[in-house]
């Protein structure tokens, strides 16, 4: 077993982090409050190649298709600085532009992988209605096959990037009944006639990623346009977000990370009782136990990309990256705000930020109850 990382992912994660440093720390919290993510920085990372992470390059990506350990070490830097980019970024990534690579057709990958890959375009997934949380089955956005077009009708709710998405992978109905077998995935171009941004959410935490409303009325789309196989949807859905969860881990390793260095930073330098705080064993344990949280759920996490990379099924690793990233984060802001004390909930402080962050990612790509059902049902499954 090996534990370190490559020459070429060192350089990644430093590359990642002098990048994030430099552009996205300085104006995280202008963009937390202004619910919107910053033009320069976009720019930056369209140069920097990051809405190709795990694209082969000869699509125009960066080629990190098949180190999923490179690609979290990106999302992980970048989330370090702002989850909301973080999340973006992972989205983007991980349950939009690889599923096109790796289920598209030749066809599809020229004529969306290209654009998502250079960062002309942002994907979007959009799997959320109002009647299908994490019932994902119960999709009721319909589309209607009509000679060699389908017809889209409904309205997906929480898709990230939705509002500023220039493809979307479209989890629809395309059967009668409701029914896991009569579900299909559609890429849909945003400029199709008929489709429509809804409301933009007004969120708690990852406020400057975008997450929006889409409208579907009467969308045309060409049957050429369907990932997979029609009738394929929800088990092609349930794989994308398999690996999508390992970028979400990521992310949360990220954030969970910034935390624990903000806190390490203040204990050492707040002083009461004559000493600097982080001379109190209650303290120290705090971050003793932000420490351990963090580095498990980051190997979690690597465990999970290395499954994937060797061709493994990682499905249930990438569940329980996700899963205890997610809480290992949000175990790590909660400590922060602590440590911080009365400043921890100030504005000034980004540990406040970093709390209303962390709690989103125990709810998208899947509740900490749904994982803790997925792996559950297959442990049990398996038997002892
Ligand atoms: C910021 C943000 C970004 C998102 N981005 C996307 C996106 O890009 N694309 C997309 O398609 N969706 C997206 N989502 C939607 C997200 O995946 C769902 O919100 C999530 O899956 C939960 O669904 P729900 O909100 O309907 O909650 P519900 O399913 O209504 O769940 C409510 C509560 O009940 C629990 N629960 C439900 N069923 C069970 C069960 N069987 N056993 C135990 N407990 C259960 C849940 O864990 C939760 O605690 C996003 C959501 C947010 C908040």
């Amino acid at each position: 077993m090996e534990f370190s990382l490559t020459e070429k992912q060192k350089m990644l994660k430093k590359i990642t982090r002098q990048f994030a440093e430099e552009y996205i720390v300085p104006i995280a919290r202008e963009s937390d409050e202004k619910q919107e993510l910053d033009d320069k920085v976009f720019q930056k990372m369209k140069e920097m190649n990051y809405f190709g992470g795990c694209i082969p390059e000869e699509y125009g990506g960066a080629g990190l298709h098949n180190d999923t350990i490179g690609f979290s070490i990106i999302i992980e830097e970048i989330s370090r600085a702002d989850a909301a980019w973080g999340i973006t970024t992972a989205v983007h990534n991980g349950v939009a532009a690889y599923p096109i690579y790796k289920y598209g057709t030749e066809e599809q990958k020229q004529k969306f992988l290209i654009d998502l890959a250079k960062g002309n375009k942002i994907g979007a997934f959009c799997l959320t209605e109002a009647n299908a949380g994490s019932d994902a089955g119960g999709v009721q956005l319909t589309a209607v096959k009509d000679g060699d077009e389908y017809i889209l009708n409904g309205t997906k709710i929480f898709a990230t990037s939705g509002g500023i998405a220039g493809t979307l992978l479209v989890v629809a109905k395309t059967g009668e009944k409701e029914s896991r077998k009569q579900m299909t995935v559609f890429i849909v171009d945003n400029k199709t006639p008929g489709y429509s941004v809804g409301v933009k959410e007004d969120k708690m935490g990852v406020r400057a990623s975008n997450t929006s409303e889409l409208v579907f009325q009467d969308v045309r789309v060409p049957q050429e346009n369907i990932l997979g196989n029609p009738g394929e949807g929800f088990k092609m859905a349930m794989k994308i977000l398999d690996f999508g969860r390992i970028g979400i881990a990521a992310q949360c390793v990220g954030l969970g990370q910034a935390a624990l260095e903000a806190s390490i930073k203040y204990a050492n330098e707040r002083v009461q009782f004559n000493q600097p705080i982080g001379r109190f064993q209650a303290i120290q344990w705090k971050i003793a136990d932000m420490s351990c949280a963090i580095e498990s759920a980051r190997l979690f996490t690597f465990k999970a990309a290395y499954l994937h990379d060797i061709g493994s099924e990682f499905g249930i690793a990438s569940s329980m990256a996700k899963l205890v990233a997610s809480e290992a984060a949000m175990q790590a802001a909660h400590g922060a705000v602590q440590i911080h004390g009365g400043y921890g909930l100030m504005k000034a402080y980004p540990v406040e930020r970093y709390f209303r962050d962390a709690k989103m990612g125990e709810i998208y790509e899947g509740t900490s109850e749904i994982q803790r059902l997925v792996i559950a049902a297959n442990l049990l499954k398996k038997g002892a």
